[in-house]
């Protein structure tokens, strides 16, 4: 890989990566293995071992045995800080490298990746702020006779499941704080885009982390995933994906330890704009919440909920500026949107935009497939006269589509907005406080933006208000104080 080239390009030949147990990176051996193909340029760019359960069993147990003979959880939450600023630094040392391998895995563009790898340094220097920070808690309103002492214990060994979407950013957003709180970690990222979960390994080896302490284990979903849930010794289990593996998730954690499950999943997320909005602001903001990672994204704006006085001026304020978004190679500096990630995804995108149409919606952006001479890529495309039964206001489509519904009055666009079975994320845009206020405390949402969407950092949790979008509002502020 040449990264210091103008122009990046993709590899002569594929990359071989191993799986990560014990502080060792493990070739593939006589495993089969996954060759993954970039959506956007149709060549082999990775390959990786299709882990078996006997490979996890020996995961779990590395796990395990780092987490009893307290060679971690046993450090002070100072030396733990020092592993993770060096490991932010190991990072920021291999942004690049990082980047340039998910952007093959996923499709996404370079600028945009660079700076979610940017984010992640910024993950494990907060999470080096917390490690020193955690503490307990006291009682002594028991009366003389009696004194409560409340410690945070780490629970032991954390299993990690990550999707296709952001491997790197999701992973980053567990990974640090698991580890701050004194914990194991065992991850299975997407058998799509695994090769940044193992390029973290030899990262957090070479900034001083214990054997161990840290493991991959590359494979499929049904097989690695599903008995990671059923295992006996992972003790909490952060899984993100979609709400059906989700249900399979709570199913096995019931079926087998009763694990502490966290869980983020799917999204059909409102953007509200109301008339008196900074209408050029707003119209940036929703281009730019459905067309973020090609809307592959679970806090996508995918519904845009409009005040009617005002509907047909901004469908075309936000139409002309979707149209200008520029799609292609992933690894072009000016791209904005790449490729559809998997060919399933493909698939379930281009079948909503059919459907979208058979139900009666108007299409008035896109809709198309974009031929770039390779690869996967779909237009960003804009529904109007979106009614609430249709599918594409109700199901999540995960890719660049946009449905727009006009609402009269305040209530009704808080009816709209809740007539969800999600309730991942939410974005309101107003120059009035008082409905800008009333609105967040009415939508349900995990996550709200006024005047604003898909912003955050470390310092902020994430969540969900509704069990089919995730674990409650526990969500990130769970991870982030991962303790018994
Ligand atoms: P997915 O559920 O198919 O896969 C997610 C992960 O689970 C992968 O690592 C996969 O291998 C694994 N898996 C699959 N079957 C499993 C099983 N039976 N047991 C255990 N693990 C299993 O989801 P995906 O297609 O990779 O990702 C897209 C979905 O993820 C979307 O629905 C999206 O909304 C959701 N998502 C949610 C968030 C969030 O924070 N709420 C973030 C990103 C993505």
């Amino acid at each position: 890989m040449d990264t210091s080239a103008t122009r990046l390009s993709p590899p002569e030949q594929p990359r071989d990566f191993g799986f990560f147990v014990d502080g060792q990176i493990i070739p593939a051996g006589e495993r089969e293995v996954f060759e993954r193909h970039s959506p956007a340029h149709d060549v082999p760019v990775t390959r990786l071992p299709k882990c078996t359960t006997n490979d996890l069993d020996s995961a779990v147990k590395a796990a395990r045995t780092a987490f009893s003979d307290r060679r971690w959880s046993g450090l002070s939450g100072a030396d733990r800080a020092a592993v993770l600023l060096k490991a932010a630094e190991g990072i920021r040392a291999r942004l690049e490298e990082i980047a340039y391998w998910e952007v093959l895995e996923s499709g996404k563009p370079i600028s945009q990746v660079r700076g979610e790898v940017g984010g992640c340094v910024g993950m494990f220097e907060y999470a080096a702020g917390l490690a020193r920070s955690l503490h307990g808690d006291s009682f002594n309103n028991l009366g003389d006779g009696m004194f409560g002492i409340m410690t945070r214990e780490p629970i032991g060994v954390v299993g990690i499941i990550t999707p296709w979407n952001f491997p790197f950013l999701i992973l980053c957003e567990r990974v640090p704080y698991v580890l701050a709180s004194g914990n194991s970690i065992v991850a299975k990222p997407s058998e799509f885009t695994s090769a940044s979960t193992v390029i973290l390994g030899e990262i957090l080896t070479e900034a001083g982390l214990p054997d161990g302490v840290y493991n991959v284990v590359t494979g499929t979903g049904p097989t690695v995933g599903q008995a990671m849930a059923e295992h006996m010794d992972v003790d909490m289990l952060s899984f993100t994906g979609s709400t059906r593996t989700g249900r399979a998730i709570v199913a096995a954690a019931g079926a087998s330890n009763f694990k502490k499950l966290g869980l983020e999943l799917g999204g059909k997320n409102p953007q509200i704009v109301f008339a008196d909005a900074d209408l050029e602001d707003a119209a940036d903001g929703v281009a730019f919440g459905i067309g973020f990672n090609g809307g592959q994204c679970c806090v996508s704006g995918a519904r845009l909920i409009v005040e009617a006085a005002i509907a047909d001026e901004f469908a075309q304020m936000v139409t002309e500026k979707m149209s200008r978004i520029s799609v292609g190679d992933p690894l072009d500096e000016s791209t904005q949107i790449g490729a559809i990630t998997t060919d399933a995804q493909n698939t379930t995108i281009m079948g909503y935009i059919a459907k979208g149409q058979e139900e009666g919606a108007e299409l008035v952006l896109g809709g198309d497939a974009l031929d770039m001479g390779r690869g996967q890529f779909i237009a960003p495309t804009i529904f109007k006269n979106v009614d609430a039964s249709m599918a594409i206001a109700r199901e999540e489509i995960f890719g660049p589509v946009l449905a727009v519904m006009p609402f009269e009055t305040l209530d009704e666009a808080i009816e709209i907005a809740n007539d969800t079975e999600y309730g991942l994320a939410a974005s309101v845009w107003t120059k009035n406080i008082d409905k800008a206020l009333t609105v967040t405390r009415r939508v349900q949402a995990g996550r709200f933006w006024v005047n604003t969407t898909l912003a955050g950092g470390p310092e902020l949790p994430i969540g969900a208000s509704s069990n089919l979008a995730g674990a409650g509002k526990l969500g990130q502020w769970a991870l982030k104080n991962i303790l018994k």
